[in-house]
């Protein structure tokens, strides 16, 4: 089963530009109210204060993040904008405004731009919510990670039940229609009927995208001194894999399709910014510890703002080597059969040789055999793939295949 530290990680504007020109940009907001237990990701914890408008703190990264964004090449317009973090709903609005603004003078924006940003509850009003649909923002991600304030108090989150309530609330004024809602499970103590109630609750919530995240417990975090990893308190892995078959076939009742391993959508509201992540395309990283994937290369920006700043400085500097195509084969396996849509096989074996695709061939046969793959063609998935991506694929089952999916991989790439 993938966890939340693997998951942080299609334009109909007109005629396509060549694969390897991104149209998509994520940049990371990283400012929140208190590092939770169980985060490692690179974060500024900036305490209870609410308005960070003044803050010395943002505008340096604010002109950090610009500074970088100025130096990208590449000029296809967008068609996905990510706001993560961090908590980025903690970002004063105005500098939220003119990074949009430097985006859309720089690249463009594609005819039916998706537009994300993280919210957590707590940190947001109605107008902020009704300024964030004026600057064609229309894709929020909510941050809920459990209903029960045991579970929000024991994993270090700075909201509580009732400011989940107040937020779906305020999503609902709106009228908020492209919402998603983030759940973890495995984590300490938590029981199957915690589960199935966090489930239930967050159906009744109202969203289009549901994520639901295995517990990682991360060196160097308040968790990682705590627990070893699938020891008590947390969840036995046969619990959490109960738990997993349990968001399966609770969302997929409720009308949701599972169409990556750990995510879920009604029809039409899948993540789009997060598909070019899993089909292994181009996309840019703007800001601390972000990543991108150009031209073959990925490169991860410093963790700290100390380095990230020196880093900004230092711009434009040589290009870094492209992966070799058997990095890009491994990848694009481990990244596309998180996915129901699953990968082409054709481009993927197209670089093997005979002896390799007999190994390829050989490692997956029983698997297929017990129906935790599956080869397909793309028509009968739906019409949003390209038409390069067609002819036969290979996907892993939902939820049984998903759930082995980390053993497929590791069989996988012993023989590639
Ligand atoms: S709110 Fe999210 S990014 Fe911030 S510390 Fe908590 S888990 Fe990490």
């Amino acid at each position: 089963m993938m966890t939340i530290r693997e998951a942080k990680i299609l334009d109909k504007s007109g005629a396509d530009p060549p694969p390897s020109l991104p149209r998509a940009a994520y940049i990371h907001l990283p400012f929140c109210r208190q590092r939770c237990f169980y985060c490692d990701f690179p974060i500024v914890a900036v305490g209870p204060r609410q308005d960070l408008g003044a803050s010395r703190l943002v505008q340096d990264y604010e002109a950090a993040l610009i500074q970088e964004i100025q130096t990208a090449t590449g000029s296809a317009p967008l068609t996905s904008v990510f706001f993560g973090g961090g908590t980025p709903s903690l970002f004063p609005l105005d500098a939220l405004e003119r990074l949009l603004v430097r985006l859309e003078k720089l690249f463009g924006f594609g005819a039916d731009l998706e537009i994300s940003l993280e919210i957590d509850p707590g940190t947001f009003d109605l107008p902020q919510l009704r300024r964030y649909q004026d600057l064609g923002i229309n894709r929020l991600s909510l941050g809920v990670q459990a209903f029960q304030d045991y579970h929000l108090t024991a994993l270090g989150r700075h909201h509580r039940r009732r400011d989940i309530d107040e937020a779906i609330n305020l999503l609902r004024q709106v009228g908020f229609e492209n919402w998603s809602l983030d759940l973890i499970s495995g984590l300490p103590g938590q029981t199957l009927e915690d589960w199935r109630q966090s489930l239930t609750e967050a159906l009744a919530a109202g969203p289009s995208h549901l994520s639901g995240y295995d517990l990682a417990v991360e060196p160097g975090t308040v968790f990682g001194k705590r627990f070893q990893p699938e020891a008590a308190p947390l969840p036995p892995q046969e619990l959490t894999a109960q738990m997993y078959s349990l968001a399966h076939e609770t969302l997929t009742q409720g009308g949701f399709d599972h169409y990556e391993i750990s995510n879920y959508a009604r029809p039409g509201r899948q993540c789009r910014h997060n598909l070019v992540y899993w089909r292994n395309q181009a996309y840019y990283g703007f800001g601390l510890g972000a990543a991108s994937y150009l031209d073959g290369a990925r490169v991860s920006r410093p963790r700290t703002r100390a380095e990230y700043y020196a880093w900004v400085q230092s711009l434009p500097q040589a290009p870094e080597p492209p992966l070799s195509r058997r990095e890009q084969l491994l990848e694009t396996l481990m990244l596309g059969l998180r996915l129901r849509e699953g990968v082409a096989l054709k481009p993927l074996l197209k670089d093997l040789s005979p002896k390799e695709e007999r190994a390829f061939w050989r490692c997956l046969e029983p698997y297929l055999q017990e129906g935790y793959g599956e080869i397909f063609d793309m028509e009968e998935h739906g019409p949003e793939l390209k038409p390069g991506d067609g002819g036969q694929r290979l996907r892993l089952t939902a939820p049984e295949g998903f759930l082995r999916s980390n053993r497929i991989l590791a069989d996988l790439f012993a023989v590639l």
